[in-house]
Formats: C-alpha cells, structure tokens, sequence
C-alpha cells in the first residue's frame, strides 16, 4: 500500500481544519474563513433578509453560529436537475460546562460538566483539556451579542484513580459516575476565593469581554492534543471529532473543487448542529432548516409553487457520517460478513430498519459513482444482537421526501477523544462526492 503525497496532504489539511475547530461555532466559523479565501466569490445570505439568486451563484446560510448550508445554484432549473446535496454534522460528543460551573472544596476548584450525547467518557481521563465555544454578552451599546472563545493551552483535567485505588480497573473497566467524578480540575483555590469569581475572571482574561457583561454561555471541552499520522507508512491518522468533521471536510472539499466551478444542478453542502444528542432542535437535522434553505431557494428561482416539490423530487442526498472498521483485538463486535476495513474505501451503511436511509436504488447509485472513480467500496451491516446506531440520513430524507444514502468513511474508536482512521479513505471519498456533484 502507498500513500500519495495528495492523500496525505488533504488529510493534513483536515487535521488543520479540526484543530481549529473544537466546538461547532468554531467549525462555523473556521469554514467562512476557508469560503473568504476562495476565488470565487460566497455570498452569506441572512434568513431574515429577501434573497437573490443567480445560477452559478455561490451562497452560505448560518442558522445560530454553528449550523451551516452551503450552495452553488446550477444553470439549469431545479425541476430538471433537483438538488444534490451533501449532509454531515458539525458536533461531536463530550463535555459541555454547565451555568454554575465553578465550584470549590478542599483547596481545589472544578468546573461541573453535563455529558453532551455519547462519548466513550473514560477517554476524557488524563487528557490535555481545555474549553471553546461561544460566549453571550452585552456589549457597550447595550446589545446582546457573542463571541468566540478558544483557550489555547492545556487548563483542566480528569485524572485517573490510581491502580492502588482501583486494584479491577483492568478487569472492570472505568466506570466513572456521572454526577460527581466527572467535574474537571481547573485550579488550586485559596480558602478567601470565590470559585465562580476566579472562573468569571478567567474568561475575562481569555475573551477579553468585562466580567460584569458576560451574561451566559455554550462552553465544550477539548482536547488539545493536535492530530497526528501514525502507522509503519504513516497510513493511519489521529485526531478527536474525526466524526463527523472528517465527512464535513470531504464534502467542502468536493464543493469547492475547482472543476466544479458551473455546475447544471444546485450543489448543496449541508452541516447540521446537535446529531449527537438527536437533531430536533432549530438548526439540527430534524428541524426546519434545511427544508427552509432548499424552499427558498426554489422560491427565489422557480415560477410557480409547484416547482419546490418537483425539485424535490428529482434531488438526491448524500447523509455522510463515520463507519465502524473492523478491529482485530474485538472479532466478535462485527459481523462477520459485514467487516469494513480502514483504508479500504468508503463505507455504504445498510439497515432494514431505517437507522441508515440507503435502499437499493441509492445503493447502485452511490456504488456505481464509485466504480467510476475506481474507488473501492464496502457495505456495513451492524450484528442483528446489538442496537444500530443513526445519524441524519434517514430523518432529512423523511422531511423532505427524497432518496437518500447513509456513507461514511472507516474509523476506529468512535466517540473517543482521540479517533482513528485511514488516509487513503479520506481522498477516496471526496473523490467519490465530487462525481456525485458533477454526474
Ligand atoms: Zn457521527
């Protein structure tokens, strides 16, 4: 197996792009910053602004700082082409600090945290972590506005109950309870300070907001760990929220590909916020959002009502969410047919009951696009006698009526803090999306 300068160097780029983005508005922001430096020019367009389109134009919408829709209108109508879109998510599972955050007990102050969705919680232990997110506040015309905030350096931690304490740590696993051995150490705490007073200050100095005006907050956890390869070739790479920022980077990279500069039909990259904890809420997968985007679009475009729904009609939709690869130290996690394997191809997840929207048509479209491209593929199927996790495929394929296929590349350890894939996996499946873009 050899791994290309190319594959390598576009898995670099993504390590970049989640290195720079340990919370969803950062994932947001960090992608306007990528649009600004295209050639072409993107034009942001607000929700509660008229909108304006043009075919070959290229348009963002942002639904509360860390939901993202993407498109290149096509030069043909929508009711011939219909939309091909993209979906992938923006949030991965963790910590997220809750609004009394501080507290203190004997000398040292922790921070309380609320699990955010599935994460596999013992990794968090003995980590290099630290917080990013968005902060509300009132600014200096007494208008509430955010902020961004990103701190840098290691600043809190979970360390492990020494082996002495724990003697069947390694029979038992680490179980951790949940309410009261999750709080992350942040500082030693002098018996004359205030916990919450000490955090308030902290995030001054960081965010450089006054205090007094900082109102409230969505504060992750990170881990500042950057990604890295590994592997005797360097084949393999490492990095947290692989999922589903690795599907997230595909996509753009698909979208802003330079031979796709007039493409005949709508190209749409859409990133939702909150998969991990269901996607029902204002910007996830489950609400209005997307379906408002496409509508409008239609409405700015077509000439009569009834175009919307024909476009749908003929529109397709990639949902791109990670796979399960095959792990040998665990042969009987898998089924035994079912076995994908890392750097061997993009993922087809197949489910009979619908926790993956792929059936055989989108199946023969979506394998034939890879034929094309001489990518190699694989089919997924979890065991009958273990849940089957989902992602947004088959929910935005319920809202909106169209076929859809649920892919992803194969990973190892998902929902850890630090996940594994395969770098030739990642190029193989942009290659594959910008087939999808341009069939
Ligand atoms: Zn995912």
């Amino acid at each position: 197996m050899s791994v290309t300068l190319s594959a390598k160097t576009v898995v670099q780029d993504l390590l970049d792009f989640i290195d720079g983005s340990p919370s969803p508005f950062h994932v947001i922001k960090n992608i306007e910053d990528w649009l600004a430096e295209q050639t072409q020019s993107w034009e942001r367009l607000e929700e509660s602004a008229k909108w304006t389109i043009q075919p070959g134009g290229r348009y963002y919408v942002v639904r509360d700082d860390s939901s993202i829709i993407l498109f290149v209108q096509g030069q043909k109508p929508l009711i011939e082409t219909g939309f091909k879109i993209i979906g992938a998510h923006t949030d991965s599972p963790g910590l997220r600090l809750k609004p009394n955050a501080a507290s203190g007990s004997n000398g040292l102050l922790r921070l309380g945290v609320e699990i955010y969705g599935g994460p596999i919680l013992a990794t968090f232990t003995d980590r290099d972590l630290s917080i990013a997110g968005r902060i509300a506040y009132k600014n200096d015309e007494d208008h509430i506005t955010s902020s961004l905030i990103k701190i840098e350096r290691p600043l809190l931690r979970l360390p492990n109950l020494a082996i002495h304490m724990n003697r069947t740590v390694n029979e038992d696993g680490l179980k951790l309870q949940k309410q009261t051995e999750l709080p992350l150490i942040l500082s030693t705490l002098a018996d004359e300070q205030l916990p919450a007073a000490l955090f308030s200050e902290l995030l001054q100095q960081q965010s450089g907001i006054e205090a007094a005006r900082i109102l409230s907050w969505d504060l992750a956890v990170y881990d500042t760990q950057k990604g890295a390869f590994w592997g005797a070739e360097n084949e393999f790479y490492a990095d947290s929220q692989l999922d589903n920022l690795a599907s997230c980077h595909s996509a753009l990279q698909a979208l802003l590909d330079p031979s796709i500069l007039e493409p005949e039909a709508t190209l749409v990259c859409s990133f939702f916020d909150h998969e991990e904890i269901g996607s029902t809420s204002n910007k996830g997968a489950d609400g209005s959002f997307l379906p408002d985007v496409l509508e409008r679009i239609a409405l700015a475009t077509a000439s009569n009502l009834e175009d919307f729904p024909r476009a749908l009609a003929k529109s397709f939709m990639i949902s791109a969410d990670m796979a399960h690869a095959y792990q040998p130290s665990f042969p009987n996690a898998f089924d035994a047919e079912h076995k994908v394997f890392v750097n061997k191809g993009p993922v087809i997840k197949v489910n009979a009951n619908n926790n993956y929207s792929s059936e055989s048509i989108s199946v023969a479209m979506f394998s034939d696009w890879c034929k094309q491209e001489d990518v190699p593929y694989q089919y997924y199927s979890h065991r009958c006698d273990l849940p089957c996790g989902s992602t947004i495929g088959p929910l935005t394929s319920a809202k909106l009526g169209i076929r859809s296929i649920d892919v992803g590349n194969p990973m190892w350890a998902m929902h850890s803090i630090r996940e594994s894939a395969g770098v030739l996996d990642h190029e193989y499946m942009i290659r594959v999306m910008k087939r999808f873009y341009s069939s």
